[in-house]
């Protein structure tokens, strides 16, 4: 039987980066993830680092929350960065008045947005519409999910963390309503492995509400 302090389930940008980490401030931990490293949604979205620009007046916590995490990205993951920048842009069909509150929404969230001209910003981006009236410039860029969730293993494991990729977590074990320990099955080998813990940190993405189950909870989790 392995032993450690924290097992993490979930292999995707989550997990990896909850397993990094705590293996950075010293804490035993091993994940466990049932597919390939990024199985889920990690290696299926659109790469976008979000600046929280789109999010200033609707959710200015989430903006805020998106730039501190996008600049935290570019420092410790800046392997997985491709520094492009964003643009928003006003177009003859969009509501002029959003303009002045969203500006001000990026002020009070931090986000740089710096006006630029329609012609530096086709000089920019050459297929953008003729048509654009105003053009802010933002810190939205390009992560590479795949490159992200790798580095977040090497450098977890440098500090003494441990990754078992095609390991799905089967069962939660519990004494005395604590967990104790966790089983999973090795799906190349068809072994089952039980790891002793004393806590689990459920990264399961979509799959939130399963192992949630495991433990005999609910979590209403539903994909779409
Ligand atoms: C279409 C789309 C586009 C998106 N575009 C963007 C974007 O441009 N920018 C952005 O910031 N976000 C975007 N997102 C959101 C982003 O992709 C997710 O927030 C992020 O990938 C979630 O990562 P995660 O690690 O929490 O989940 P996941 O990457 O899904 O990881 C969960 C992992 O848990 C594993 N797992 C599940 N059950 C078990 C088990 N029993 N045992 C072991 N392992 C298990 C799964 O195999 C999976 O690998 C997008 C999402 C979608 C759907």
């Amino acid at each position: 039987m392995l032993e450690t302090t924290v097992v993490v389930i979930g292999g995707g940008a989550t997990g990896m980066g909850t397993l990094r980490d705590l293996s950075m401030r010293g804490v035993p931990a091993i994940l466990l993830e049932q597919g390939g490293l990024a199985h889920g949604t990690s290696s299926r979205f659109h790469g976008l680092l979000h600046s929280g620009g789109r999010y200033v007046v609707n959710d200015p916590e989430s903006a805020r929350e998106c730039i501190e995490e996008n600049m935290i990205l570019r420092r410790v993951g800046k392997q997985c960065v491709e520094v492009t920048e964003g643009l928003f842009v006003l177009t003859p069909k969009d509501d002029p008045t959003f303009v002045e509150p969203w500006i001000k929404g990026c002020a009070a969230a931090g986000i740089k947005a710096e006006e630029i001209s329609p012609a530096e910003a086709r000089r920019l981006e050459p297929d953008l519409t003729p048509d654009a009236q105003r053009v802010f410039r933002v810190p939205d860029s390009c992560v590479d999910g795949f490159r992200l969730v790798l580095h977040n293993r090497m450098s977890a494991e440098r500090y003494g963390g441990r990754a078992l990729t095609y390991h799905e977590v089967v069962a939660i074990r519990q004494r005395n309503g604590a967990v104790c320990g966790v089983t999973a099955r090795n799906l190349m080998t068809g072994e089952t492995v039980d790891i002793a813990c004393r806590m689990v940190v459920n990264a399961a993405g979509s799959w939130s509400g399963e192992v949630a189950a495991l433990a005999g909870l609910e979590a209403a989790i539903t994909p779409d």
